[in-house]
Protein backbone atom coordinates (compact mmCIF):
# COMPACT_ATOMS: atom_id res chain seq x y z
CA UNK A 1 0.00 0.00 0.00
CA UNK A 2 1.78 3.43 -1.27
CA UNK A 3 1.42 6.39 1.68
CA UNK A 4 -1.36 7.71 -0.06
CA UNK A 5 -3.32 4.77 0.05
CA UNK A 6 -7.35 4.54 1.41
CA UNK A 7 -6.59 5.04 4.98
CA UNK A 8 -4.01 7.93 4.73
CA UNK A 9 -5.26 10.47 2.68
CA UNK A 10 -5.38 13.97 3.53
CA UNK A 11 -8.64 15.71 4.81
CA UNK A 12 -11.82 17.07 2.18
CA UNK A 13 -9.83 20.61 3.65
CA UNK A 14 -9.28 24.13 0.93
CA UNK A 15 -6.50 24.84 3.22
CA UNK A 16 -4.78 21.98 2.06
CA UNK A 17 -4.51 22.54 -1.65
CA UNK A 18 -0.80 22.62 -1.45
CA UNK A 19 -0.71 19.31 0.29
CA UNK A 20 -3.31 18.10 -2.21
CA UNK A 21 -1.11 19.40 -5.11
CA UNK A 22 1.90 17.43 -4.18
CA UNK A 23 0.07 14.03 -2.80
CA UNK A 24 -1.78 14.47 -6.89
CA UNK A 25 1.48 14.74 -8.27
CA UNK A 26 2.61 11.66 -6.83
CA UNK A 27 -0.11 9.67 -7.61
CA UNK A 28 0.12 10.23 -11.20
CA UNK A 29 2.94 8.72 -11.64
CA UNK A 30 1.45 5.01 -9.81
CA UNK A 31 -0.79 2.57 -9.57
CA UNK A 32 -2.89 2.94 -6.37
CA UNK A 33 -3.87 0.25 -4.93
CA UNK A 34 -7.38 1.28 -3.37
CA UNK A 35 -8.20 -1.99 -1.95
CA UNK A 36 -6.86 -5.72 -2.71
CA UNK A 37 -6.73 -6.11 -6.55
CA UNK A 38 -8.18 -2.57 -7.66
CA UNK A 39 -6.06 0.44 -8.89
CA UNK A 40 -6.44 3.60 -9.53
CA UNK A 41 -4.32 5.69 -11.77
CA UNK A 42 -4.87 9.08 -12.34
CA UNK A 43 -3.68 10.90 -15.86
CA UNK A 44 -3.67 13.89 -17.10
CA UNK A 45 -4.56 15.88 -18.89
CA UNK A 46 -8.26 16.49 -16.84
CA UNK A 47 -6.73 14.18 -14.02
CA UNK A 48 -8.96 11.54 -15.14
CA UNK A 49 -9.30 7.98 -12.94
CA UNK A 50 -8.58 5.47 -14.91
CA UNK A 51 -9.87 1.88 -12.29
CA UNK A 52 -7.64 -1.55 -13.20
CA UNK A 53 -9.36 -4.56 -11.42
CA UNK A 54 -8.09 -7.70 -11.53
CA UNK A 55 -9.86 -10.84 -11.58
CA UNK A 56 -8.31 -15.11 -12.49
CA UNK A 57 -9.57 -14.73 -15.76
CA UNK A 58 -8.21 -10.96 -16.51
CA UNK A 59 -8.63 -7.70 -16.19
CA UNK A 60 -11.35 -5.17 -16.12
CA UNK A 61 -10.44 -1.60 -17.02
CA UNK A 62 -12.67 0.85 -16.24
CA UNK A 63 -12.88 3.98 -19.08
CA UNK A 64 -10.04 4.75 -21.33
CA UNK A 65 -8.75 8.02 -21.93
CA UNK A 66 -9.00 10.79 -24.43
CA UNK A 67 -7.87 9.70 -27.20
CA UNK A 68 -6.67 6.91 -29.08
CA UNK A 69 -2.78 7.53 -28.15
CA UNK A 70 -3.91 7.75 -24.94
CA UNK A 71 -5.61 4.67 -24.55
CA UNK A 72 -2.54 2.70 -26.34
CA UNK A 73 -0.17 4.66 -23.41
CA UNK A 74 -2.73 3.42 -21.16
CA UNK A 75 -2.50 -0.23 -22.50
CA UNK A 76 1.30 -0.10 -22.41
CA UNK A 77 0.89 0.76 -18.81
CA UNK A 78 -1.48 -2.10 -17.82
CA UNK A 79 0.95 -4.72 -19.27
CA UNK A 80 3.56 -3.07 -17.49
CA UNK A 81 1.99 -3.30 -14.62
CA UNK A 82 -0.16 -6.05 -14.63
CA UNK A 83 0.61 -10.06 -15.78
CA UNK A 84 -2.79 -10.57 -17.42
CA UNK A 85 -4.92 -9.39 -20.49
CA UNK A 86 -7.62 -6.74 -20.35
CA UNK A 87 -11.02 -9.00 -21.12
CA UNK A 88 -13.46 -6.52 -20.14
CA UNK A 89 -13.81 -2.55 -20.34
CA UNK A 90 -16.12 -0.18 -18.91
CA UNK A 91 -17.06 3.17 -19.13
CA UNK A 92 -18.65 5.23 -16.41
CA UNK A 93 -20.51 7.69 -18.78
CA UNK A 94 -19.87 8.83 -22.38
CA UNK A 95 -17.87 11.70 -22.10
CA UNK A 96 -14.80 11.98 -24.60
CA UNK A 97 -12.60 12.03 -21.84
CA UNK A 98 -14.16 8.74 -20.50
CA UNK A 99 -14.42 7.10 -23.94
CA UNK A 100 -12.46 8.35 -27.08
CA UNK A 101 -9.71 5.54 -25.68
CA UNK A 102 -12.24 3.05 -26.54
CA UNK A 103 -11.08 1.94 -30.09
CA UNK A 104 -7.63 0.37 -28.62
CA UNK A 105 -8.89 -2.44 -26.64
CA UNK A 106 -12.12 -2.81 -28.42
CA UNK A 107 -13.17 -5.13 -32.18
CA UNK A 108 -10.76 -5.47 -34.05
CA UNK A 109 -7.69 -5.42 -32.15
CA UNK A 110 -5.42 -7.60 -30.73
CA UNK A 111 -7.03 -7.10 -27.20
CA UNK A 112 -10.57 -7.43 -28.45
CA UNK A 113 -12.07 -7.08 -25.03
CA UNK A 114 -15.74 -6.42 -24.65
CA UNK A 115 -16.86 -3.38 -23.52
CA UNK A 116 -19.96 -2.46 -21.21
CA UNK A 117 -21.93 0.86 -21.31
CA UNK A 118 -25.25 1.88 -20.31
CA UNK A 119 -27.23 1.61 -22.98
CA UNK A 120 -27.46 5.38 -23.85
CA UNK A 121 -24.13 5.91 -25.06
CA UNK A 122 -24.41 5.52 -28.84
CA UNK A 123 -27.05 8.00 -29.00
CA UNK A 124 -25.45 9.93 -26.44
CA UNK A 125 -22.15 9.53 -28.95
CA UNK A 126 -24.51 10.67 -31.76
CA UNK A 127 -26.03 13.67 -29.95
CA UNK A 128 -23.09 15.35 -28.10
CA UNK A 129 -19.46 13.46 -29.03
CA UNK A 130 -20.13 13.36 -32.56
CA UNK A 131 -20.83 17.09 -33.04
CA UNK A 132 -17.92 17.91 -30.78
CA UNK A 133 -15.39 15.76 -32.62
CA UNK A 134 -16.42 17.42 -35.67
CA UNK A 135 -16.04 20.72 -34.26
CA UNK A 136 -12.60 20.25 -33.05
CA UNK A 137 -11.65 18.32 -36.49
CA UNK A 138 -12.78 21.76 -37.98
CA UNK A 139 -10.27 23.39 -35.98
CA UNK A 140 -7.07 21.87 -36.13
CA UNK A 141 -5.12 24.88 -35.28
CA UNK A 142 -7.49 24.55 -31.43
CA UNK A 143 -5.54 21.79 -30.48
CA UNK A 144 -2.74 20.99 -32.02
CA UNK A 145 -1.05 18.29 -30.20
CA UNK A 146 -4.69 16.19 -30.45
CA UNK A 147 -5.27 13.64 -33.43
CA UNK A 148 -8.93 14.15 -33.31
CA UNK A 149 -8.61 12.45 -36.93
CA UNK A 150 -8.13 9.42 -35.27
CA UNK A 151 -10.68 9.13 -32.77
CA UNK A 152 -13.40 6.58 -34.47
CA UNK A 153 -15.97 6.39 -31.93
CA UNK A 154 -16.72 3.00 -30.28
CA UNK A 155 -19.64 2.60 -28.61
CA UNK A 156 -20.12 -0.60 -26.56
CA UNK A 157 -20.02 -4.11 -27.65
CA UNK A 158 -22.36 -4.68 -24.78
CA UNK A 159 -24.76 -2.10 -23.72
CA UNK A 160 -26.67 -2.07 -20.51
CA UNK A 161 -29.74 -0.91 -19.43
CA UNK A 162 -30.03 -2.84 -16.48
CA UNK A 163 -27.59 -3.99 -13.72
CA UNK A 164 -25.70 -7.45 -14.11
CA UNK A 165 -23.17 -8.88 -12.62
CA UNK A 166 -19.50 -10.10 -14.15
CA UNK A 167 -17.48 -12.56 -12.98
CA UNK A 168 -14.02 -11.64 -13.64
CA UNK A 169 -12.35 -15.26 -11.85
CA UNK A 170 -12.46 -15.79 -7.99
CA UNK A 171 -14.28 -11.86 -7.91
CA UNK A 172 -17.41 -10.38 -9.15
CA UNK A 173 -18.60 -7.22 -9.64
CA UNK A 174 -21.84 -5.10 -10.57
CA UNK A 175 -22.33 -2.83 -13.39
CA UNK A 176 -25.06 -0.21 -12.34
CA UNK A 177 -26.82 2.13 -15.02
CA UNK A 178 -28.16 4.93 -13.35
CA UNK A 179 -31.03 7.08 -14.13
CA UNK A 180 -30.32 10.35 -15.25
CA UNK A 181 -27.92 12.77 -13.55
CA UNK A 182 -24.17 13.70 -14.63
CA UNK A 183 -25.58 12.18 -17.60
CA UNK A 184 -28.21 9.63 -18.93
CA UNK A 185 -25.30 7.35 -19.90
CA UNK A 186 -23.88 7.09 -16.45
CA UNK A 187 -22.85 3.89 -14.85
CA UNK A 188 -21.33 2.59 -11.53
CA UNK A 189 -19.14 -0.13 -11.07
CA UNK A 190 -19.80 -1.48 -7.77
CA UNK A 191 -16.50 -4.56 -6.57
CA UNK A 192 -19.03 -5.73 -3.34
CA UNK A 193 -16.48 -7.78 -1.30
CA UNK A 194 -13.90 -4.94 -1.01
CA UNK A 195 -16.79 -2.77 -0.68
CA UNK A 196 -15.08 0.22 -3.63
CA UNK A 197 -17.30 2.43 -5.65
CA UNK A 198 -16.41 3.59 -8.72
CA UNK A 199 -18.71 5.97 -9.52
CA UNK A 200 -17.39 8.34 -13.06
CA UNK A 201 -18.47 11.86 -13.01
CA UNK A 202 -21.42 11.57 -10.56
CA UNK A 203 -18.61 12.83 -8.13
CA UNK A 204 -15.61 14.47 -8.88
CA UNK A 205 -13.10 15.33 -6.21
CA UNK A 206 -10.31 17.59 -7.85
CA UNK A 207 -12.89 19.61 -9.39
CA UNK A 208 -16.17 20.84 -8.77
CA UNK A 209 -18.69 18.49 -10.51
CA UNK A 210 -19.28 19.38 -14.10
CA UNK A 211 -22.68 20.13 -15.30
CA UNK A 212 -21.22 19.34 -18.89
CA UNK A 213 -23.18 18.61 -22.23
CA UNK A 214 -26.44 16.39 -21.56
CA UNK A 215 -26.31 17.27 -17.86
CA UNK A 216 -29.67 16.19 -15.48
CA UNK A 217 -29.25 19.21 -12.98
CA UNK A 218 -32.70 17.89 -11.46
CA UNK A 219 -32.44 14.26 -11.11
CA UNK A 220 -28.63 14.21 -10.19
CA UNK A 221 -28.97 14.96 -6.14
CA UNK A 222 -31.52 12.01 -6.07
CA UNK A 223 -29.33 9.41 -8.21
CA UNK A 224 -26.14 10.33 -5.73
CA UNK A 225 -28.80 10.33 -2.45
CA UNK A 226 -29.89 6.45 -3.54
CA UNK A 227 -26.08 6.37 -3.45
CA UNK A 228 -24.80 6.89 0.11
CA UNK A 229 -28.22 5.24 0.89
CA UNK A 230 -26.14 2.24 0.10
CA UNK A 231 -23.03 2.75 0.89
CA UNK A 232 -21.68 2.38 4.25
CA UNK A 233 -19.25 4.40 6.60
CA UNK A 234 -15.53 2.38 5.46
CA UNK A 235 -16.51 2.48 1.70
CA UNK A 236 -14.38 3.76 -0.75
CA UNK A 237 -15.15 5.94 -4.05
CA UNK A 238 -13.28 6.32 -6.98
CA UNK A 239 -14.44 9.91 -8.66
CA UNK A 240 -14.23 10.36 -12.01
CA UNK A 241 -11.69 12.81 -11.53
CA UNK A 242 -9.55 12.95 -8.42
CA UNK A 243 -8.79 10.87 -5.54
CA UNK A 244 -10.46 8.32 -3.43
CA UNK A 245 -13.08 9.91 -1.41
CA UNK A 246 -15.77 8.08 1.49
CA UNK A 247 -19.20 7.91 1.78
CA UNK A 248 -19.44 11.40 3.89
CA UNK A 249 -17.65 12.91 0.63
CA UNK A 250 -20.75 11.97 -1.53
CA UNK A 251 -23.37 13.05 1.13
CA UNK A 252 -21.75 16.33 0.72
CA UNK A 253 -21.59 16.67 -3.03
CA UNK A 254 -25.08 14.64 -3.05
CA UNK A 255 -26.56 18.07 -0.59
CA UNK A 256 -24.51 20.74 -2.89
CA UNK A 257 -26.26 19.48 -6.02
CA UNK A 258 -29.49 19.11 -4.10
CA UNK A 259 -29.07 22.89 -2.89
CA UNK A 260 -28.59 23.70 -7.16
CA UNK A 261 -31.68 21.57 -7.61
CA UNK A 262 -33.86 23.37 -5.25
CA UNK A 263 -32.63 26.88 -6.67
CA UNK A 264 -33.33 26.68 -9.92
CA UNK A 265 -36.52 25.19 -9.09
CA UNK A 266 -37.99 27.69 -6.99
CA UNK A 267 -36.49 30.41 -9.55
CA UNK A 268 -38.21 28.68 -11.95
CA UNK A 269 -41.44 29.15 -9.47
CA UNK A 270 -41.29 32.72 -9.40
CA UNK A 271 -41.06 32.90 -13.27
CA UNK A 272 -37.28 34.44 -13.13
CA UNK A 273 -35.10 34.02 -16.08
CA UNK A 274 -31.81 31.98 -16.14
CA UNK A 275 -29.78 34.11 -15.44
CA UNK A 276 -31.86 36.51 -12.91
CA UNK A 277 -31.82 32.72 -10.96
CA UNK A 278 -28.17 32.86 -10.77
CA UNK A 279 -27.73 36.02 -9.71
CA UNK A 280 -29.97 35.77 -6.77
CA UNK A 281 -27.39 34.26 -4.87
CA UNK A 282 -23.69 34.76 -4.28
CA UNK A 283 -22.99 31.69 -2.84
CA UNK A 284 -23.55 29.00 -5.09
CA UNK A 285 -21.68 25.54 -4.22
CA UNK A 286 -19.58 25.92 -7.35
CA UNK A 287 -18.49 28.80 -9.81
CA UNK A 288 -21.65 30.23 -11.15
CA UNK A 289 -19.39 29.90 -14.57
CA UNK A 290 -20.19 26.47 -14.50
CA UNK A 291 -23.98 26.60 -13.96
CA UNK A 292 -24.96 28.56 -16.81
CA UNK A 293 -25.83 25.43 -18.76
CA UNK A 294 -26.89 23.78 -15.98
CA UNK A 295 -29.92 26.52 -15.07
CA UNK A 296 -30.67 26.20 -19.03
CA UNK A 297 -31.30 22.59 -18.97
CA UNK A 298 -33.32 22.63 -15.51
CA UNK A 299 -35.48 25.46 -17.01
CA UNK A 300 -35.81 23.39 -20.14
CA UNK A 301 -37.01 19.81 -17.99
CA UNK A 302 -39.12 22.22 -15.75
CA UNK A 303 -41.17 23.99 -18.95
CA UNK A 304 -41.76 20.65 -20.21
ZN1 LIG B 1 -18.26 13.58 -17.66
Amino acid sequence: MSRYGPKLWIPFDSSRVAANTVARLGAMAHWLTVAPGIHQRRYDPFDISIVAIEGDDGLLVVDTRVEPAEGEALLADLRERFDRPVRWVVNTHAHFDHTFGNQVFGPGTATDAAIYGHANIARHFDDFEAPRLAAWRADPRREPDRHWDDVRLTPPTHPLDRAIILDLGGRVVELRPQPEAHTDTDLVVFAPAQRVWIVGDLVEESGPVMYGSGSFPLGWPDVLDSLVAEMRDGDLVVPGHGRVVDREFVARQAGELRLIADRFRAAHGEGLTTEQALAAHDDWPIPVAGLAGAAERAFARLDG
